[in-house]
């Protein structure tokens, strides 16, 4: 590999940067410089100098003016100056190396005008990556051969040349590591172990204790080959130290006959057993050892890091690579972190993190690099979502200023009192909507807290201000239910409607559409006045669904409830003011965000039924404001919560007997059978049948289940609601909104496939009434896990603290779905980390005051790492 690029050549490139950069300078950064406009310019620079190019300093200042085309003339200014200081500082460095003259003297800072010039950097430093740390004595003694993994000619290796041109990988290896993903030399960087084995227990072989596991130095004194009853050969080996000797066996491995011979000096590391009076190991982990310590170790002796491993790459090999590449790459990583935000958080720096982080000294060297490389993972995060909430708060919402006596008439139209959480929160959402500053607030609020009214009396204000609103839930019962309920709560509402009193101004044609539409709606004509709220969902028949896009369109529609079918290309609004969605955690970040392209800048709602743990809320949320719904309606009934196996279900039956006795109805969830929702229906179509047939006959049971057609499922609600039928047979369809108050008992069949957030949900289905309810949780199952899960469902009814013992028993994919959440999966970073994700929050905020478009070129490595981190969630979901 070539050191560092020819310098009089660099000389070259750097000059012809630089005075395209100056050109732009000259015309104001307005891109009129060069023909046509520097982003191709660039591209015609690298062909020019395509090794240069490729040179980490170089790469560096390349990559900040990359998209230059499309930046404002202020971002352009601010790289194009940052990139002249740099190209300066790098041309002057490159110029003493060569003959000791100068493209320009920067001028000095005041400060320093009247000091003796300093010398240059030196050039080599400027220029050259850090040398590579030197190979291992431990591989020079394994192959004394091979020491050199640096190669000294053919293309320079930069992090990012493919494996199949790194010296001393190897086309084979190269192909093995492709099937991992890992094509690059960055990539085996980032490659990480996925845990390291503790090896570092070393032991004279007299001292080694029965079933303990030791690293040990030996002699080989003793080498034979035996048969293996099961056929294939075994070898056995003998070592020996001043204490005594060890006996190694290894099946099926014939080629170690060739490597260890009689003489040798190897350590060894596994586990000890006492067989015959005689100490020895199967099949341990070896290498040679000449006196190396543990740092230079690489296979026992150490903390050993453990890869994932694919076919063609063997462990030891493997591992060889890696720590190959890591001694002599790792240093051209460029550390995106400025170097205050490191210090301030106390962090590793990138480099030593990376290194630590496949070979660490001891167990606190992990912490350090996982807590430096999560860092990375969360400022990332936290720079994506506050940007965000800092450009959607550049927007330009209109104002909804809050409308008294429409919330009044709202109030008094309320069978109940709003709890003093709902009027909490309600303050809040008005404040929000009453500046041209758009609204982005999550609404979180546990089952059965009351959601629906603070976001019918956000909406009524809205529309008392001419707006429309738009409420999205995730499925269409709930949509359904949401419409009846609201046009029942909104219809009669009294509307201000100012210059558009609906009798004197409209022409008949228009007349007659509206009546047909308050027919459609099963609007009072006496009530002209009342809000018009409308249904929108994907089966709407083809009619019914013109009608509604048309009085959306028109604004007709003062209030519109549906499913995704709200976000269809066919819907436009007349005057989208607010904008709801329900169920968030259902929706991913760009439907929530495609509702909101609906209008011009609406404010925005979000409400979740889930409580989310607060390091969650931070990163798939971190863009909104919150409000909490902490407290539940009065004359909520607690709700007994109890785990039962599945020999005790007749107690349970006879419970369920009982409750539809006193004429109470019964929910009875089906286990989730593995990703499959045919299976799903199928057991609970079994479930039914056997309820129906066997343990309840004279009882009404009924079904419903994901695979119904909407308007079945709809018909089944309605009569389990109209207590037609005692018991409902479901699958997890029914986990999210309905309201059935007469429901007071929910069994839930296989609950140890539910996470605690679900099964919260189901539970809160009942409860909703006056009387007293119950959870029945079914499980077999005994692992560790699901009890502890099982019992904190009955010890708690706080969905808080339930969602926080979810995410640490199952982690963030498993909570819901971090697909559906567009957040990428995390490598290193936990969600559970509440400190760091605070500091990396801290920092970010400190970051995007500076700058908030991470536009100077010390942010423009940084900006990168937050852009392909935020391209890898677009992906992941
Ligand atoms: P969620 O927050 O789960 O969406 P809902 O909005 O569906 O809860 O409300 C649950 C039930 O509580 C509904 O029947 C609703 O009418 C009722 N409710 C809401 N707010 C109150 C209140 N302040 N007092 C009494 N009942 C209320
Ligand atoms: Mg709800």
């Amino acid at each position: 590999m070539k050191e560092s690029p020819d310098p009089l050549l660099l000389r070259d490139a750097i000059k012809s940067l630089g005075n395209a950069l100056r050109a732009e300078q000259k015309c104001s950064y307005a891109n009129t410089s060069q023909s046509s406009g520097l982003d191709s310019f660039i591209d015609d620079w690298l062909c020019d100098y395509p090794g240069v190019a490729q040179y980490p300093p170089l790469t560096i200042i390349v990559n900040a003016l990359r998209g230059y085309d499309a930046l404002t003339m202020h971002t352009r200014q601010l790289r194009g100056e940052a990139g002249l200081r740099a190209l300066l500082a790098l041309y002057n460095a490159t110029t003493t190396a060569v003959d000791g003259d100068s493209l320009v003297q920067p001028p000095a800072p005041k400060s320093e005008r009247a000091r003796p010039p300093q010398p240059a950097p030196s050039p080599a430093a400027m220029i050259r990556p850090a040398p590579p740390a030197p190979a291992p004595t431990a591989k020079a003694a394994a192959k004394p051969k091979k020491t050199t993994t640096v190669p000294t000619s053919g293309t320079p290796v930069t992090l990012n040349s493919a494996l199949d041109v790194v010296p001393g990988v190897g086309a084979s290896n190269a192909k093995a590591f492709r099937r991992l993903g890992v094509r690059t030399v960055r990539d085996v960087l980032y490659h990480f172990p996925s845990r390291h084995e503790d090896r570092a227990n070393r032991q004279s072989i007299a001292d080694m204790r029965a079933g303990e596991t030791y690293s040990v130095v030996g002699t080989i004194i003793d080498a034979r080959t035996f048969t293996m009853r099961a056929g294939g050969s075994g070898l056995e080996f003998k070592i020996e130290d001043d204490s005594g000797i060890l006996k190694l066996s290894f099946f099926r491995q014939p080629w170690l006959a060739k490597q260890l011979k009689i003489g040798a000096t190897i350590m060894v590391s596994g586990k000890v057993e006492h067989f015959n009076g005689m100490r020895q190991m199967t099949g341990p982990d070896w290498q040679f050892y000449q006196g190396e310590s543990a740092e230079e170790l690489l296979h026992v002796g150490r903390l050993v890091p453990i890869y994932p491993l694919t076919e063609g790459l063997v462990e030891k090999g493997g591992r060889e690579i890696i720590k190959k590449l890591v001694d002599g790459y790792t240093a051209q990583i460029a550390d995106p972190l400025p170097a205050d935000v490191r210090v301030r958080a106390g962090l590793l720096d990138l480099q030593t993190a990376i290194r630590l982080k496949h070979f660490p000294r001891a167990s606190e060297d992990l912490l350090r690099a996982d807590q430096r490389l999560g860092f990375d993972e969360f400022l990332a995060i936290q720079l994506g979502v506050l940007q965000r909430k800092m450009i959607s708060q550049h927007e330009h919402s209109l104002p909804i200023p809050y409308n008294d006596s429409v919330h009044r008439a709202f109030l008094a139209k309320l069978p109940f009192v709003l709890t003093n959480a709902q009027t909490r929160s309600l303050g809040e959402i008005f404040a929000d909507i009453g500046t041209p500053v758009p609204m982005a607030r999550l609404l979180q609020g546990d089952v059965g807290s009351g959601k629906t009214a603070v976001a019918a009396a956000a909406a009524l204000q809205a529309i008392a201000n001419g707006f429309q609103a738009a409420i999205m839930a995730p499925t269409e019962i709930l949509a359904e239910q949401h419409y009846r309920g609201l046009s029942t709560l909104l219809g009669d509402i009294d509307i201000p409607r100012a210059g558009q009193s609906v009798a004197s101004t409209i022409d008949s044609e228009r007349e007659q559409r509206i009546s047909e539409i308050q027919l459609l709606l099963g609007i009072d004509p006496a009530r002209p006045n009342g809000v018009r709220v409308a249904l929108l969902t994907g089966s709407l028949g083809v009619k019914e669904r013109r009608r509604v896009l048309e009085g959306v369109a028109n604004g007709d529609i003062d209030l519109v409830v549906g499913t995704h079918a709200l976000i269809t290309e066919s819907v436009q609004y007349h005057r989208l003011g607010l904008a709801v969605v329900d169920e968030q955690h259902r929706f991913g970040v760009e439907q929530r965000q495609a509702l909101k392209d609906k209008g011009t800048s609406p404010h925005l709602l979000v409400m979740t039924a889930t409580p989310i743990p607060r390091t969650l809320t931070m990163t798939i949320y971190g863009d909104l404001d919150t409000s909490i719904l902490d407290e539940l309606p009065p004359g909520r009934q607690s709700i007994a919560t109890k785990r039962i196996r599945a020999h005790e279900r007749e107690r349970a039956y006879k419970h369920i007997r009982r409750e539809v006795g006193n004429g109470r109805q019964v929910f009875v969830i089906c286990p989730l059978v593995e990703e499959s929702e045919t299976l799903d229906v199928a057991s609970a179509e079994e479930m039914h049948v056997r309820l129906q047939n066997d343990v309840f006959p004279d009882l009404r049971v009924t079904l419903i289940h994901g695979k119904m057609h909407a308007r079945d499922k709809d018909a089944v609600m309605v009569s389990f609601r109209n207590h037609e039928y005692d018991i409902l047979v479901a699958t997890a369809v029914i986990e999210v909104g309905i309201d059935i108050p007469n429901a007071t008992t929910v069994l839930i069949e296989g609950a140890e496939r539910f996470g605690l957030a679900q099964l919260h949900q189901f539970r809160g289905r009942v409860g909703r009434g006056a009387h007293k309810s119950y959870c029945i949780l079914v499980s077999d199952n005994d692992s560790d896990n699901t009890n502890e899960r099982l019992t904190a469902m009955e010890e708690t009814r706080d969905g808080f603290i339930l969602a926080e013992k979810d995410l640490q028993l199952r982690g963030p994919g498993e909570f819901f779905g971090t697909r559906q959440s567009g957040l990428p999966d995390l490598k290193i970073a936990k969600l559970t980390d509440t400190d760091l994700l605070l500091s990396a929050q801290s920092e970010a905020k400190i970051i995007l005051r500076a700058d908030p478009e991470l536009a100077s070129i010390e942010h423009a490595l940084l900006r990168a790492q937050v852009e392909a981190f935020w391209a890898r969630a677009v992906e992941a979901s």
